[in-house]
């Protein structure tokens, strides 16, 4: 197929265009750089500069690469600074995917797969979370994902031979496992990089953002999933869009690991006993939060070869130590 990433060159965009090249599909970035890397793009991808808000030229490259499906990653994904500038997230991740919508339309491409996330869910009271728990989000990021769902819900309605699939991811991490690819954010504030950069001595320590929540050791818990099976899971998705199909899906790994248990990891896997400080709760934050990820399972055929932290740390370890400064080492 030809494939066209939006997002390419971000974390997780990155990773799947690799194992899409390496699947043997044709690959087209649309990456505007602004929070991506263009190292991280695979030599045989073509990448073309450009903001989703560019409907006539995303049209264009749809048009002209004769692209057959499109995996959409490009988004603004910090919690905090969603709070602080919501406009910023409604524009980018609401009305950019709005634009690339109308530009497939206008190119007559029918498939997508949709980056979702977990955050669509807000604050469960049960776990774990199934397709079907409701979605009431508490940040605008969420809701900037949600409102996504909602208008591919309605598209996809109204449009017959429109096609998507909307993965909601949980706690993406790890790099690939050859080492080729990493994770690179500019500020990091994600746990398994920031613990790993403390290692390196890149940051003079790590703060564990609350320790009194209602789980065994205090710390909060959640589903870490790794980066290559999180991409896979994009491949047999779309893969498996028939026309009109309109699909739904968790992506984690099924249980949860406490902030202290992926610490005590990290300590381990990298062998430094790096300091760490014990802060206040980080306002927004869930105690608990992990998947049931069966549906997929059982529709398509998709499981985590990863199942357990260390292995998922390990991968990470191995990038963060052979690259100090991130794409530019
Ligand atoms: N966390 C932490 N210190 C950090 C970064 C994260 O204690 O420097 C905690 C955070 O409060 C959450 C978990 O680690 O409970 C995972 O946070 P992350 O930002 O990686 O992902 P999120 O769950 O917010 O998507």
């Amino acid at each position: 197929m030809n494939v066209l990433v939006a997002g390419g060159a971000g974390y997780i965009g990155s990773h799947a265009v690799k194992m899409l090249v390496e699947a043997g599909h044709r690959v087209v970035v649309v990456d505007n750089l602004c929070r991506g890397h263009r190292e991280a793009v695979h030599a045989q991808a073509v990448l073309y500069e450009m903001s989703l808000a560019d409907t006539q030229g995303l049209f264009r490259v749809l048009r002209d690469e004769k692209i057959d499906g499109v995996m959409h990653f490009a988004a603004l994904a910090y919690v905090g600074e969603s709070v602080a500038e919501p406009l910023s997230y409604y524009d980018n991740n609401t009305a950019g995917t709005i634009s690339l919508l109308r530009a497939m339309d206008e190119a007559g491409v029918h498939r997508l797969v949709f980056s979702s996330t977990c955050a669509t869910y807000g604050q469960p009271e049960r776990m774990p979370i199934v397709e079907t728990t409701p979605q009431v989000p508490i940040n605008p990021y969420g809701w900037s994902k949600w409102c996504v769902e909602r208008v591919l819900r309605d598209y996809g309605a109204a449009q017959d031979r429109f096609a998507f699939v909307a993965l909601r991811y949980f706690n993406v991490a790890g790099c690939a496992a050859d080492g080729s690819l990493g994770e690179e954010h500019d500020p990091e504030t994600h746990l398994i990089p920031v613990l790993l950069q403390t290692a390196l001595g890149r940051r003079a320590n790590v703060t564990v953002f609350g320790s009194d929540y209602p789980t065994p050791d205090g710390t909060c818990i959640r589903d870490y999933i790794h980066v290559d099976d999180l991409c896979a899971a994009h491949l047999v998705a779309m893969e498996a869009l028939g026309p009109g199909d309109a699909r739904f899906y968790n992506l984690g790994i099924g249980r949860g690991y406490s902030v202290r248990e992926v610490l005590d990891t990290a300590r381990q896997v990298t062998g430094i006993d790096f300091p760490v400080e014990y802060g206040p709760r980080r306002p927004g934050d869930p105690a608990i939060l992990y998947a049931d990820a069966g549906k997929i399972e059982r529709e398509l055929g998709w499981k985590a070869r990863y199942t357990d932290i260390r292995s998922i740390v390990e991968t990470a370890w191995n990038w963060f130590r052979n690259h100090p400064e991130g794409y530019g080492s």
